[in-house]
């Protein structure tokens, strides 16, 4: 049997560069049978099939855990009687089986038959059978069932093939978590067919949007397209253009309040999505064709909604979908403008009560507006997974279905809906079977969130008690009540941004002051590291000038830009010096690629140090002077500047846009940005080891501290100081204890000799099924 700690053989997780390996074309044949087959059994009895082809099994069986009775029972096999399915019961504690499910670790065994725990069952035809492996088939930490493979041959499976019996288990476990639930549900509906009285359950299948459920009455939100005006302006066409002019002017003050209020409530990153509704109302084709048809004759109200919906024919042309998405938010802008023309009524019901919130669509703004108290889940029939109203959804946590067609006929005022947003499945009256079986399912993934909980005021440390620091990253004043709520160290990353962007004109010192001291106290006697501003790209607030780039990422931000309006660095380092005394204070400069630049800051720091001791007559507090390596020269150099400064950060996910040149918030490359890329973590350890060198510390913010793989490799590569949302740290803490450090240090090094992201990330899955974490 194999323990925890047998590396795996790298050969078998690599995927050769002549072609995909076997364990890959098996994943991907796997992924094949899942999209195209109907219902669990066929999915299951098509994969078992697969799986003895391809590892030349005789048998290939898949057992899953009857919760309620206790039972493991036999779902799909390829050489055993098929009329054993459904049939075969074993306890947890019986046959061959019950013991990975015990032990939830792999088995391996040249000869059953001479095992203490081999149960004989005469229906199957097991008799000739001599060699078994055996993996469990585990989703959120649970054990869902077994996978077996049994031969006549007494052998004993190779390394390469356990691999990969575990790399399909990892890949069937979620597809099985999720079938089980579907097919408890279809069959729920097959039973509603039967009996349908006047106003009928029925299933609606949509596609997901949003995940989470929600289960309440509806309220159907009925006109929701533009509906065309009259033609006939009833004043003159320089009338018409001057309430045109106006109706511009409002609709930009109503969204640049959007977006302050959205900022503060999801974050800039998703507010910045109606930047793009301001960008319309600027544009002079698109305005300058409204005026034309105004001077022809035509009231504003008309001319607008003539040439939103020519754009419209031209998105809903496009192939691409996120284009083609993008003609929602141009359909929001006229609808706004109409509304200021008097011609349109807003579209929202007041929200004074719950309910699951039913539209044919529903635009940015409308879902931007929702109360995430009242509006517990939208189901629409158009909009897709990339339009900005469900990245709103999914910001807001609101769970979210799209794609059914006809909707509002299906749908009377007083249904409830049961929406999966998971799923896409949508239940209207769904009878106490249907909602209880999601209690259920709920109620599992509630269980596993308090678990979570319970690890808050816990240290986070690996399963054989290394201490990792993880910190909170704050961007917004809201996530400072996260600090001490998810159990943070401290605050290793505070972006200061936000207190310019949301303002028309910059933060006085004092104001600053004001800001930060609130961070120091929210950390209590925790370190707090304030980031210098990383403005420009795209953070540009409205007072402060910055030039037209053709590739802004690569261009005038962060500390660039901060040395050239060198007032902007002084006013907040002076900030930073004065909350000193309040606790334990650093400050970082992002975005470092001259060493020049860091010896300006370090001379702007001295100053104004200088300058506040005069002021105070005395000395001030130690601030330790940190620098981010997010640019690939700067790695490169490291020992060079990290002679210069008290700390280094990495900021991983600069780090991983310029390493592999893939701008981090570009749609058409996102699917080759990924952290762990073996290129951006050659990058990593060769920053942890220049801080060993130097004998400095070192820290790492960045998406990828939280991501579930990525905190274990980071600690295997020696990082003990993270950063991430606070929210995420609970997760990171359960992850982090489930290994040892040693079993984090193999998985490094597997991921260091991957060929990609995506192998990283099958390696490290396939890794920790075999570790049982
Ligand atoms: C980073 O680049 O990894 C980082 C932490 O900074 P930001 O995401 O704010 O650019
Ligand atoms: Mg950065």
């Amino acid at each position: 049997m194999k323990t925890g700690l047998d590396p795996i053989p790298p050969d078998a997780l690599k995927a050769e560069h002549e072609g995909p390996s076997q364990i890959l074309q098996t994943l991907i044949d796997i992924g094949r049978i899942i999209t195209t087959s109907h219902g669990l059994d066929e999915t299951l009895g098509h994969t078992v099939d697969l799986i003895a082809e391809r590892m030349q099994a005789d048998v290939c069986s898949i057992y899953l855990h009857n919760e309620p009775s206790q039972e493991l029972v036999l779902q799909a096999t390829h050489g055993l009687n098929p009329e054993a399915v459904g049939q075969v019961r074993l306890t947890a504690h019986e046959g061959l089986v019950g013991l990975v499910l015990e032990q939830g670790a792999p088995l391996n065994l040249t000869d059953v038959s001479n095992h203490p725990r081999f149960k004989y069952f005469p229906s199957i035809n097991e008799e000739p059978l001599s060699s078994f492996c055996g993996v469990p088939l585990i989703e959120f930490r649970k054990t869902l069932g077994v996978l077996a493979i049994q031969n006549r041959e007494s052998r004993l499976f190779t390394p390469e093939e356990e691999t990969l019996l575990i790399a399909i288990s990892t890949q069937i476990s979620g597809l099985i978590s999720k079938a089980i639930l579907v097919d408890h549900l279809e069959k729920e509906a097959g039973k509603l067919d039967k009996d349908r009285d006047a106003r009928e359950p029925e299933r609606l299948e949509g596609v997901p949007i949003a995940g989470g459920v929600a289960r309440e009455k509806v309220m159907i939100l009925r006109r929701t397209r533009l509906a065309e005006p009259e033609y006939a302006a009833r004043q003159s066409p320089q009338e018409e253009k001057r309430a045109l002019q106006r109706a511009i002017d409002s609709s930009e003050q109503e969204i640049l309040a959007l977006i302050r209020s959205l900022t503060a409530r999801v974050g800039e990153q998703d507010a910045a999505i109606f930047h793009s509704h301001l960008l319309y109302l600027e544009d002079r084709g698109f305005i300058h064709r409204i005026e034309s048809l105004i001077d022809q004759g035509a009231s504003g109200a008309w001319a607008i909604h003539h040439v939103v919906m020519d754009y419209l024919k031209t998105f809903q042309s496009l192939e691409d979908a996120y284009l083609k998405e993008r003609g929602a938010d141009l359909e929001d802008v006229g609808h706004r403008l109409m509304r200021h023309l008097g011609v349109a009524k807003p579209r929202l019901l007041g929200q004074d009560r719950s309910g699951v919130l039913v539209a044919e669509m529903l635009s940015p703004s409308d879902t931007a507006e929702l109360d995430p108290t009242k509006i517990k889940g939208i189901v629409t029939s158009i909009g897709g997974f990339v339009s900005h109203a469900a990245i709103l959804a999914r910001s807001l946590r609101i769970p979210a279905v799209s794609g059914i067609e006809n909707l509002i006929e299906r749908i009377d005022d007083g249904d409830t809906l049961l929406v999966d947003g998971e799923t896409g499945v949508v239940f209207v009256n769904p009878p106490d079977s249907v909602s209880k079986e999601y209690e259920r399912y709920q109620k599992t993934r509630i269980d596993y969130l308090t678990h979570l909980d319970d690890l808050r005021d816990e240290p986070c440390c690996t399963k054989d008690h290394e201490r990792i620091q993880l910190y909170a990253n704050v961007s917004l004043s809201h996530d400072l009540e996260d600090v001490t709520q998810y159990g943070a160290d401290g605050i290793a990353l505070y972006r200061t941004e936000l207190h310019y962007l949301v303002r028309s004109s910059p933060p006085s010192v004092d104001e600053l002051v004001e800001f930060y001291s609130q961070a120091v106290a929210a950390a209590g006697d925790r370190l707090v590291v304030f980031r210098t501003l990383d403005l420009g790209s795209d953070h540009m607030p409205p007072y402060l000038s910055f030039p037209k780039e053709d590739n802004p990422f690569m261009g005038f931000r962060s500390i660039r830009y901060q040395l050239s309006r060198s007032f902007l660095l002084r006013d907040q380092l002076k900030a930073i010096l004065r909350v000193a005394h309040l606790g334990q204070v650093a400050v970082m400069v992002p975005m470092i690629s001259q060493l020049e630049e860091l010896h300006e800051v370090k001379r702007i720091y001295r100053n104004c140090r200088a300058e506040l001791e005069k002021e105070g007559g005395g000395p001030l507090p130690e601030v330790k002077l940190g620098m981010m390596f997010e640019v690939p020269a700067t790695v490169l150099m490291s020992d060079l500047y990290a002679g210069e400064v008290d700390f280094l950060a990495i900021g991983s996910n600069d780090l991983t846009q310029y390493t592999l040149a893939v701008d981090r918030n570009n749609p058409y490359v996102n699917h080759l940005y990924d952290p762990l890329e073996p290129a951006v973590l050659i990058m990593i350890r060769r920053l942890i080891e220049t801080s060993r060198r130097a004998g400095k510390t070192i820290m790492l913010a960045g998406e990828m501290a939280s991501d579930p793989e990525g905190c274990l490799v980071l600690v295997g590569l020696g990082l003990r100081e993270l950063c991430m949302n606070a929210p995420l740290i609970p997760l990171v803490k359960d992850r982090l204890a489930q290994l040892t450090l040693e079993q984090t240090q193999n998985l490094a090094r597997v991921a260091l000799d991957s060929t990609s992201g995506a192998n990283v990330r099958r390696n490290i899955r396939m890794f920790l099924q075999q570790y049982g974490a």
